[in-house]
Formats: C-alpha cells, sequence, structure tokens
C-alpha cells in the first residue's frame, strides 16, 4: 500500500514537473518554486505581525490564497517569472517555511524592496501580480544553508546586524563555502567610539559602519589572524584569486567590499545604501540623535535603511548614559571610498 503510494506521488510529481514551461528542460537550477502570500486583505508591510518560526520571520495575512512562482534565471543574469499559480494556503503552508527568507514586496505596499531591487536587481525577481500590480521577490536567501556552513561559517553571530546585511552575509558564507572559499564571520557589531575632540575638529569618518549593524567583517577558514592572511593576499597570486572571488561574490550580492579601496581591508564587507563609506559629521549626528548619545540603541538607526523586518524599533533611550570615553585611535577606520563610488 505504502509502497502503491509513493509510485503515485513519484507519477504525480513527475507530471507536475512536466507541465512548468520553461523549467522542464531542468537545466536551470534557479529553476524551483516559491510560495508566498497572495494578500488581498493583507496590512501593509510596516503594519505587518511577524510570526516567528525558531529564528525565521513570516507574515500571516487575513487572505487564504497564497501565489506560487517559477524563478529562473535566463543567461546568467536578472531572474525572471516563468510561471503563476494560485494555490490554497492548506497547499502553500508545506512549502511555506522552505523559503521564510522570501519575502515580497508590491507598490500598494510602498515596501522598501523596490529601494533594494534597484540597487541590486539580481538578487530579486519582478513579477506582476493580478490584485497588487508590481512585485519584486527576494530570492537572495533561498536556501537556508547547512548546519556544517551555518556552524563553520559562525552565522550566529549575525543577530546584532540589519537584517538585511544578515541576509547578504548568510548568502555570502553560503556562496562562499559553495565556491569552495569556507569563510567565517569574525565580527559584527563594535560599539561607537566617539573620537576626540569630535565637534570642534575634522575626520575624514566620524565613525564606523560596525557601530551601527552595517557591516561584517570574515576570515577564511583555519586563520586566526589579519595579519597572515593580509601578507599572503598581497604576495600570492593564487591566494589573491580566493578574496577576489569573494569580493566578485559580495559585489553582486550588493555589498561594498573594502578590498576594493585603498585600504585593502580584504576581511571587511558594509552596505548601507545611500551612505559614503566615510560617516560625515551630519551623518554621526544623525545616527545619535536616533540611537542616543553614546549611541548604544544603534537599531534605532535602521529607520534609515528600512526592510520588511524591521517592523518595530527599540524604544529610544532615556539618555542619562555619558558617551563612552572618547579615543584617538582609529582602528576602526572604515575603508577607504571616494565620494565619486557613493551611491
Ligand atoms: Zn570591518
Amino acid at each position: 500500500m505504502t509502497r502503491a503510494l509513493t509510485i503515485l506521488v513519484v507519477l504525480w510529481a513527475a507530471t507536475a514537473e512536466a507541465k512548468r514551461p520553461a523549467c522542464a528542460s531542468g537545466k536551470r537550477p534557479m529553476c524551483v518554486p516559491w510560495d508566498f502570500d497572495r494578500p488581498a486583505r493583507c496590512p501593509a508591510l510596516d503594519e505587518v505581525k511577524w510570526r516567528w518560526d525558531g529564528n525565521r520571520p513570516w507574515r500571516e495575512c487575513a487572505a487564504k490564497k497564497r501565489v506560487r512562482v517559477w524563478i529562473g534565471r535566463r543567461t546568467g543574469r536578472p531572474v525572471a517569472l516563468e510561471k503563476r499559480k494560485t494555490v490554497t494556503a492548506a497547499q502553500g503552508d508545506k512549502v511555506y517555511r522552505d523559503f521564510p527568507e522570501g519575502w515580497t514586496s508590491c507598490q500598494k505596499d510602498k515596501g522598501p524592496a523596490f529601494e533594494l531591487y534597484t540597487q541590486n536587481p539580481r538578487s530579486f525577481a519582478v513579477f506582476v501580480d493580478p490584485v497588487r500590480g508590481a512585485c519584486v521577490l527576494w530570492l537572495g536567501s533561498r536556501t537556508d544553508v547547512s548546519s556544517k556552513v551555518e556552524k563553520g561559517g559562525r552565522l550566529k553571530s549575525l543577530g546584532a546586524a540589519h537584517p538585511h546585511v544578515r541576509q547578504l552575509t548568510r548568502e555570502l558564507v553560503r556562496r562562499a563555502w559553495k565556491a569552495k572559499i569556507p569563510i567565517h564571520v569574525i565580527s559584527v557589531y563594535r560599539p561607537h567610539k566617539p573620537k576626540k575632540g569630535w565637534r570642534t575638529r575634522t575626520y575624514k569618518s566620524y565613525s564606523h559602519w560596525h557601530a551601527w549593524g552595517m557591516a561584517v567583517d570574515v576570515n577564511l577558514e583555519g586563520f586566526t589572524t589579519l595579519s597572515e592572511p593580509l601578507k599572503r593576499y598581497k604576495s600570492e597570486p593564487a591566494f589573491k584569486a580566493k578574496w577576489d572571488a569573494l569580493g566578485a561574490i559580495a559585489r553582486e550580492l550588493g555589498f561594498t567590499w573594502a578590498g576594493d579601496h585603498k585600504s585593502k581591508d580584504i576581511f571587511h564587507f558594509e552596505w548601507h545604501p545611500g551612505h559614503g563609506g566615510y560617516i560625515r559629521r551630519g551623518e554621526l549626528e544623525r545616527f545619535l540623535a536616533q540611537a542616543g548619545r553614546a549611541g548604544r540603541v544603534y537599531e534605532r538607526t535602521w529607520v534609515i535603511w528600512p526592510h520588511p523586518y524591521v517592523t518595530k524599533l527599540p524604544p529610544p533611550p532615556d539618555d542619562d548614559e555619558e558617551p563612552a570615553d572618547e579615543e584617538e585611535d582609529d582602528e576602526d577606520a572604515p575603508p577607504e571610498v571616494d565620494d565619486a563610488d557613493a551611491p
């Protein structure tokens, strides 16, 4: 009986496979179904109540219909919609949690994804929903990383980063391991330290992006120092090629890689659209106005980079706290970025 059922299921799956238009050839690794809410009566993204499945968010809408689309890559370039089908919530539920980070945003939501999409079209599929108009679907972290990569890549430490930086880094690490460049996260959040006399003196950069949850540092597996990989990056072409390949993956995802800049800080990746590598005095003042005088509630600056997962910001600090001691040193210097490079 069980055997007969298995055969039936296999036959059914094979038929379903054959029905897919351009995906049927099996030549397209990205040609996979995605299920997501088609929420005719779903709240706007900034009013959404996100549910948590372990550490992964998903949202629930009043509408009980879900949309399934098949996404394909055309000659490695932009991702395209292959087919659309409405599925019931019951069917959708079965696979929905397979794609917890596949969020969508449609024009009616005035969602922030549209801005992200403009900056990084390769990570999104565009489609037209008959009810909601033009929508974008984030593809960056379609699959969960394996437990080996989760552990080896030390991805747990990403909790302090902005959700999009978190997603980008998970995907960077996943793709790097796949490309046989195992890396791990070494540093995410480091608190803001005001520079000596910052209100009167002039600095190239008044802070660093780690202090606002917008930067991560990684290293190659097997290295415990920065000096050795940096030395080999400068002297061994094959070793340099590995890091450059990592930089290329990062660029494709939308990260800024400091290895591309004068500083050659190959370990450092950051994302902060609309802002350059240096944090100007006016920007710092804006961050501190949000995050408190010492910059401790740094997540509050994320209103500047809205994201579907950021729905509730922590309360503002009561701000009796004295700012940390001012520092002269520059160990947290951001990458050198020419102003011309700023988006
Ligand atoms: Zn860094």
